[in-house]
């Protein structure tokens, strides 16, 4: 089908030709006919580069009535840079009807400017929840006339918790317009909150539903949690050509990846939401020219990015909410390019891949982490081939390359070779020369686990004494170790009692049933890079524990003793705060990478 047979007129078609679109995208296909012949709400799940801005974005301007004044339809995203994209993208598509005026409105930047572009008129406003709310509260925006509305990225916005802004914003909207929803994907909590808002709506599904793209493949690497970072940079070595966003958990692990990555002289940036707007634009900015081939960053911070050729999504830890891997691997794979989406998982994170397959619909591959040798041979071929294609500019060196000649002389055609490539390639050699196997060696890993669990004794009130191989010196105090309890466990309600820190461990008395499930989370697992060590707490360690005592600075940890065991108290009760805390509060992650 063209586009002039699903119904688009004349002056959109010449628009959209200046643009080089030549064939309709199955998103357009679609639901083009739909909204050119009908006035219906509408669900649409699709994922961004599927072409869905102009797949709404071209009925919307074809519906207006331009003969009145008023704003008619409102778009609204969930970050900055989608929303300075749909509105330029929809006044490209405007371009021959001059009374369609399209105004972005979004946080971070001038409001004044903001008000004086509405004053001017917008037949179509594309915002954001929080700065549309605010300027509505200001009445600067009126949306009475509103005949469409269109939620993109539905799912993204509910999830960064725009549900309240979305009510009030379409309150301000008559009742009988009509709402669009775009999404990438339609958890039950989405579809329940969009329920409130589309009525007997179309529905359109490009793709399986809530799957990822079909030209990513997904594999994950099995390493000891300790070994995350060195497996990262052994795929980075691998794939010499990576253009890749590494997502992590949290701000810091973010800029933590990132520092480690420069600092071992790779070509990469962080991205998170403690940089300033203007820092974060100018990352993004040597990320899309490609100045950048690695952007370690967490979900909500590259949400705004619209990058279409990645080589790779990388998780370096999975997302909590696991819906989120679908955002992070749909971000490969784009626009018929081909892409691969690495989850770096050890043994107790496995379960999440099953969880994730569920939802994807596909099965991930375990792929081996590339050895020493591997990346070596890789890097070694990927010489070879940059040295064949070199473009070589023999009037002007050919002066040089003479003199060279006759000075090496000498070697045969071999040795030259060998020793040309060395000048790259030994540093790989040296660095991997007796690099350590990654992969986890599963039977060998579980039998350390059991091994250390079947030391564990409950008391007579049901508690069991673990040990922790943290002490003050990793300025540890009880409310951290409660936290990294809380954060590494995936049970939340885990009573905790008695802590004792010393030195360079610590004691930590927990409910007994737990205990196994504790010792087994926090198996390969490390804190500020260092390994961790919890198991049963024994008569063994005990000694050791006095002998710390005794070695220690006498009032000193006294002082700190009765401190710990004060703030101890207030950790206990935390602890018990947990059991009855909100969802949200107990998903709130403590930050201890
Ligand atoms: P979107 O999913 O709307 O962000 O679109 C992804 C990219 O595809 C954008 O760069 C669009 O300009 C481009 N695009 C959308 N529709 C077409 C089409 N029919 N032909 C060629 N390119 C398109």
């Amino acid at each position: 089908m063209t586009f002039s047979e699903l119904g688009v007129g004349a002056e959109v078609l010449q628009a959209i030709t200046d643009l080089g679109f030549e064939r309709p995208m199955p998103v357009q296909e679609a639901v083009l006919p739909i909204l050119l012949n009908s006035e219906t709400d509408l669900i649409a799940l699709a994922q961004t580069g599927t072409g869905k801005t102009a797949a709404f974005g071209i009925p919307t301007i074809q519906n207006l009535d331009y003969t009145n004044p008023y704003t008619e339809a409102v778009i609204l995203s969930p970050t900055r840079e989608l929303c300075v994209q749909i509105a330029n993208d929809l006044t490209n598509y405007a371009k021959y009807i001059p009374s369609c005026t399209v105004v972005p409105v979004y946080g971070g930047a001038s409001i004044e400017l903001q008000k004086k572009a509405l004053k001017k008129g917008a037949k179509i406003i594309v915002a954001t929840p929080g700065r549309i709310n605010d300027l509505l509260r200001r009445k600067y925006i009126d949306l009475s006339h509103v005949r469409w509305a269109v939620l993109d990225e539905a799912d993204e916005m509910l999830d960064m918790g725009f549900k309240d802004d979305l009510d009030f914003i379409l309150a301000q909207t008559p009742e009988d317009k009509h709402t669009l929803l775009f999404s990438a994907t339609m958890p039950d909590e989405v579809a329940r909150i969009a329920s409130n808002y589309i009525h007997n709506p179309k529905e359109v599904t490009i793709g399986v539903r809530n799957s990822g793209s079909a030209n990513v493949r997904h594999c994950y690497y099995l390493v000891q949690a300790k070994d995350r970072y060195l497996a990262l940079k052994r795929i980075a070595d691998y794939y010499p050509s990576i253009y890749a966003i590494i997502f992590c958990r949290t701000r810091s692990e973010t800029q933590e990846v990132a520092s480690a990555l420069i600092r071992d002289g790779y070509n990469a940036d962080a991205l998170h939401g403690d940089l300033s707007q203007a820092q974060r634009d100018h990352v993004m900015e040597r990320f899309r020219c490609r100045n950048l081939q690695m952007l370690v960053a967490t979900d909500v911070a590259a949400r705004g990015l619209d990058v279409s050729n990645l080589t790779h999504v990388i998780n370096y830890n999975l997302p909590d909410e696991i819906e989120q891997y679908t955002h992070r691997s749909g971000r490969t794979g784009r626009a018929d390019k081909t892409g691969i989406s690495i989850a770096i998982v050890n043994l107790r994170e496995r379960h999440k891949i099953k969880a994730i397959e569920k939802i994807i619909k596909k099965k991930f591959e375990q792929v081996p982490v590339p050895t020493g040798m591997d990346v070596c041979e890789k890097q070694f071929y990927n010489l070879i081939a940059k040295v064949e294609r070199v473009e070589v500019n023999y009037d002007e060196i050919s002066k040089f390359v003479s003199e060279v000649v006759k000075r090496l002389e000498w070697m045969d055609k071999k040795e030259l070779i060998s020793r040309f490539v060395s000048l790259e390639f030994n540093r790989f050699l040296e660095y991997y020369r007796n690099s350590p196997d990654l992969n986890v060696a599963e039977k060998e890993e579980k039998a350390k686990i059991e091994k250390k669990k079947s030391k564990v004794q409950h008391n007579d009130v049901g508690m069991a004494r673990l040990f922790f191989n943290l002490g003050y010196d990793d300025k540890i105090l009880p409310q951290r170790l409660i936290g990294l309890i809380n954060d590494t466990c995936d049970n939340k309600d885990i009573k905790i009692g008695k802590i004792d820190i010393m030195e360079r461990f610590s004691y930590v008395d927990v409910d007994g049933f737990y205990a196994n499930d504790i010792i087994e989370a926090f198996h390969g697992e490390t804190y500020r890079r260092k390994p961790l060590i919890v198991e049963a707490a024994n008569a063994k360690k005990a000694g050791n524990d006095k002998k710390s005592r005794r070695r220690s600075k006498g009032n000193d940890i006294d002082k700190k003793t009765a401190k710990e065991s004060r703030s101890n108290k207030k950790g206990d009760k935390k602890s018990k705060g947990n059991n009855t805390s909100d969802k949200k509060k107990k998903r709130k992650r403590v930050q201890y990478k």
